[in-house]
């Protein structure tokens, strides 16, 4: 009896005897521990790499916000985007640009939205405020995420597969974290969801904390990937029908490429700036297609077909499928353009502004500022 007493309550023979099972906890606490940090080094790692993309690809939408919102020559549609066009052709008075913007308009528009969109991020340099906005707004979703899925795990007891479960359905679309990738380390070990929540919060905080200094560094360059596909974007939706005027190669402004019915301008060109002259002259063709469909002259399509301005459709395809009304339509941004490059423009054709071809002289006398202020107007009164 004595010695029966004496086995149960001797706290070294208690021990003793409970030694086996201590070693399994405490074992089980170590590789439990282990686990743990395992499973938080490789979650965060991944979420490294997922928020990284992530901010990458929001900062870029916010840009393209910016730019639809703020930017001058990218914030209206497609005829407040040519009004910019001409205005820093103008400007730069260069005529291979001109040439390079009357010859190849989609190219030029496309180059043009490039450069506006990188030279006003330059100007405005917004970039590391988007990253770090973004970024904080992750660690939000994120710690949002982890304790959610902590809570509803412990209410009911659950695994490290339903925290993760959880966990990844809270993130939602907004992050590429593939349930599937994190299956290497759901391991059952892993008991104390409470000190699992603690090891990833960490982890989650140096993951911040190192992309925060990488954006530090990050340049447009870095980004220079998505910032296309804005770019893409912005051309998609700022160009419409690519069509030009057989004459002339004002740009149809029909904003639907590939759309039904005629192709269309308000505004031709004096069709010197094609180099066009009149028949068997070098004298170029200071007249513009309005009004050339209104006079007895012919298109000259060979020596032996000549059609009527008139009658400009019977020319087929690409005339019959324009839409030139007979009026008197003009800018007098061309007129400045003609008058202005008379020489560059001979020489660019071997052909002279004489004879039929000679320059009024109203248009010697327009100056560039009142040129662009006529679009202007027209700009102000059609929006
Ligand atoms: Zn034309
Ligand atoms: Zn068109």
């Amino acid at each position: 009896m004595h010695q029966a007493f004496r086995k149960a309550s001797d706290p070294v023979i208690y021990l003793g005897k409970k030694r086996d099972d201590y070693f399994k906890t405490f074992q089980t606490f170590c590789q439990g521990a282990t686990t743990v940090a395992i499973f938080a080094d490789f979650l965060a790692s991944k979420l490294q790499t997922a928020i990284h993309q992530a901010v990458y690809t929001k900062v870029c939408l916010d840009i393209a916000d910016l730019m639809q919102n703020n930017c001058q020559a990218l914030n209206g549609n497609r005829e407040k985007l040519e009004f910019h066009i001409l205005k820093e052709l103008a400007a730069k008075q260069n005529f291979q640009a001109f040439q390079m913007y009357i010859n190849f308009p989609k190219q030029y528009f496309e180059e043009f939205i490039t450069n506006s969109v990188y030279s006003y991020c330059k100007e405005n340099d917004n970039l590391k405020t988007f990253l770090n906005t973004r970024l904080r707004g992750f660690q939000c979703l994120l710690l949002k995420a982890i304790a959610t899925a902590t809570s509803k795990t412990k209410d009911i007891g659950g695994s490290v597969v339903m925290w993760l479960d959880e966990f990844c359905s809270q993130l939602g679309g907004e992050l590429q974290l593939g349930r599937q990738e994190l299956k290497a380390v759901e391991h059952q070990e892993i008991k104390d969801i409470g000190f699992l929540t603690e090891s990833v919060t960490k982890a989650l905080e140096n993951v911040v904390e190192s992309l925060s200094k990488d954006f530090q560094k990050t340049s447009l360059k870095d980004i220079e990937h998505g910032m296309s596909n804005i770019i893409d974007i912005l051309i998609e939706q700022l160009c419409g029908c690519w069509e030009k005027c057989p004459f002339c190669n004002a740009v149809c402004t029909n904003t639907i490429p590939g759309h039904d019915g005629d192709h269309s301008v308000p505004f031709h060109r004096p069709q010197a700036v094609t180099g066009t002259t009149w028949y068997k002259t070098n004298y170029l063709v200071t007249d513009i297609c309005t009004s050339l469909v209104a006079s007895d002259c012919s298109i000259v399509l060979s020596e032996s077909n000549k059609i009527p301005y008139k009658r400009y459709r019977d020319a087929g395809i690409p005339y019959s499928q324009w839409s030139i009304t007979a009026d008197n339509s003009s800018l007098k941004y061309w007129q400045w353009y003609v008058a202005y490059f008379r020489e560059n423009l001979e020489s660019s054709y071997k052909s002279k502004f004489e004879g039929r071809g000679n320059i009024p002289d109203t248009w010697t006398k327009i100056k560039k500022e009142e040129a662009l202020s006529e679009i202007g107007k027209r700009l102000t009164s059609n929006s």
